[in-house]
């Protein structure tokens, strides 16, 4: 059976595909991250997705809108203090934006799925062990039930490191920063390191 499989990198895809074939599903790619800043990072992430979907020969479908403003209106309001405690006590590294970022990446693929006949979608976030997984999963289902399709859902985060040596051996780019530039700041910002570090050690 065809499943379409949102995918928010190249990297993170290598696992989730080898697990969904050897599940007998046929992949097909789906690339939609509006998160992704900034715009040569996203041309070099939808590259790698590109080169990985070659690879590993699955088709990809690619929505080549690269959107920042629409990111930026989108989460303005849950954007916050540099350092958001409230937020950081629910789960480390989780923010108010990352619920507004799951939940357009993941609604758009449960709709782009019903509009192209596909029954069942899930995404390579699934893999990451930098996310909110519950929320994710409880927004995923959502969304399927809304758009009428299914949602596979798998906890594809215990195939991590053979997900990092696929990558390796595909030679693909492989980035260090989640998307977007809020946690390109969190990732290099020394002040925010700090405010963390104190906060978590307090
Ligand atoms: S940190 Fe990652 S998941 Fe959260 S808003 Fe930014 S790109 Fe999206």
């Amino acid at each position: 059976m065809k499943i379409l499989v949102h995918m928010c990198c190249g990297p993170c895809s290598c696992y989730p595909v080898k697990k969904l074939r050897e599940k007998n599903f046929e992949p097909v790619g789906y690339f939609f991250n509006p998160n992704i800043h900034p715009h040569q990072e996203w041309r070099l992430r939808l590259k790698t997705a590109r080169e990985f979907a070659e690879k590993s020969d699955m088709k990809i479908f690619i929505d080549n809108h690269y959107g920042l403003r629409d990111f930026l209106e989108k989460t303005s309001k849950a954007v916050g203090k540099i350092f958001d405690e409230d937020t950081i006590k629910f789960s480390d590294g989780f923010h108010a934006r990352c619920k507004i970022c799951y939940a357009w990446r993941l609604s758009e693929t449960a709709k782009f799925a019903a509009e192209n006949n596909f029954e069942i979608f899930t995404s390579t976030l699934f893999y990451s062990i930098h996310q909110n997984h519950e929320l994710m999963k409880k927004t995923a289902e959502y969304f399927a039930e809304k758009f009428g399709v299914k949602f596979y859902y798998e906890d594809f985060r215990e195939g991590w490191q053979e997900g990092i040596d696929l990558s390796l051996q595909l030679g693909l780019y492989r980035q260090n920063y989640c998307g977007c530039i809020f946690s390109e700041e969190e990732r290099f910002s020394k002040d925010i390191r700090k405010a963390r570090k104190n906060f978590f050690t307090q």
